[in-house]
């Protein structure tokens, strides 16, 4: 997801961001076995370099061509990690608010999203972990693990608004 902001160095370089309507966007990322895939550390590390790079707060492993369920996100200055991370609660309480995304560049899109989830998933060591979210890390949590089934905020406009969203996104890119 994206946002102005801070930006952090890592010693990665950054990666390629796809964008729509690249495939690899689309589709289901496959399960990840933190505790034995010894590639989620260089992953990780070169994802959250090219989040900073492109002042988002959060990027997921396809958006970078990697089928694997992995996200990287900075809310309130904190990288933080999760392989698998599933939403196991949506608060009642909903707000409506534009969300940017790499991997959809130059226009933003108004989504409603749960303002309070609850997720768990798992740290790159391969120890589980729940985590409560509300507001903005709730929001690019729920935004992350839609990359990871292949849902993009398109697929989330409103449909009185989605043919605009469409014309000015393919206007934007000049596709
Ligand atoms: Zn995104």
């Amino acid at each position: 997801m994206l946002c102005r902001g801070h930006r952090m160095r890592t010693e990665s370089e950054p990666m390629e961001v796809l964008h729509h309507p690249s495939p690899a966007l689309k589709g289901r990322a496959r399960e990840v076995d933190a505790a034995s895939d010894v590639s989620l550390r260089d992953l990780v590390r070169a994802m959250a370099e090219t989040m900073y790079d492109q002042n988002g707060v959060g990027l997921a492993a396809p958006q970078v061509g990697v089928d694997k369920r992995v996200i990287v996100f900075d809310v309130e200055d904190r990288l933080a990690a999760l392989c698998n991370p599933v939403i196991t609660e949506f608060g009642e309480e909903t707000a409506v608010e534009d969300e940017g995304c790499l991997s959809v560049p130059g226009i933003t899109v108004p989504v409603e999203r749960s303002t309070h989830v609850v997720c768990s998933g798992h740290t790159i060591e391969g120890r589980e972990i729940t985590i409560e979210a509300e507001d903005l890390l709730a929001r690019v949590l729920q935004h992350e693990i839609d990359h990871l089934d292949g849902t993009l905020i398109l697929d989330r406009c409103p449909p009185d608004v989605r043919k605009s969203v469409i014309r000015a996104y393919n206007e934007a890119n000049n596709l």
